[in-house]
């Protein structure tokens, strides 16, 4: 296991950034592996992981798979900020999701493992590469939120509408 801090990437490697889904529900382990695969894994998804059995996958993944834990830079993490919220998926995002993103930004051409929806619409926008298992969002999705009773539509998420006071459903368009 390499563990470093600045993002360097060796040339014949290929890079994955990894989300706490693939470590949760194990599907990182089903992927045939190359030995030029390496696995980018941010250092604040070791916070996330609680339960045992989570612990218990990071703990093999480092045994079998070349591993950098890494903290993206701070202007990768606000370009990812900002486009997540034009786009609408910054609430469904958690801090990890925005690393795990942010990553791509500090480790050109890496790939997102990623099936988390908000986070594949958020790599699209940002034109970088991402693997799914179980599938990937065809179009890029704007998400917009509308006031249930008079119809107020809202880029950001608001509870409830600001106009006339009532609940907001999400929706998105097709782009
Ligand atoms: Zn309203």
């Amino acid at each position: 296991m390499i563990q470093m801090n600045e993002h360097r990437q060796e040339k014949n490697s290929q890079y994955f950034i990894v989300d706490s889904t693939a470590i949760i529900h194990h599907f990182i382990f089903e992927r045939k592996i190359d030995d030029n695969e390496v696995l980018i894994i941010p250092e604040i998804l070791k916070e996330e992981i609680i339960s045992f059995q989570a612990k218990s996958n990071l703990a093999l993944l480092s045994e079998e798979r070349q591993i950098i834990f890494a903290t993206p830079t701070e202007s990768a993490v606000s370009l990812v900020t900002n486009s997540a919220k034009e786009s609408g998926d910054y609430s469904s995002l958690s801090k990890t999701d925005l690393n795990v993103i942010a990553l791509s930004q500090d480790y050109p051409n890496s790939v997102v493992l990623s099936d988390d929806n908000a986070v594949q619409n958020v790599c699209n926008k940002l034109n970088v590469k991402f693997q799914s298992f179980q599938f990937k969002i065809k179009h890029q999705r704007e998400y917009f939120w509308k006031c249930t009773v008079c119809g107020s539509k809202f880029k950001q998420k608001v509870d409830s509408c600001p106009d006339c006071g009532s609940p907001t459903k999400r929706y998105y368009k097709k782009k």
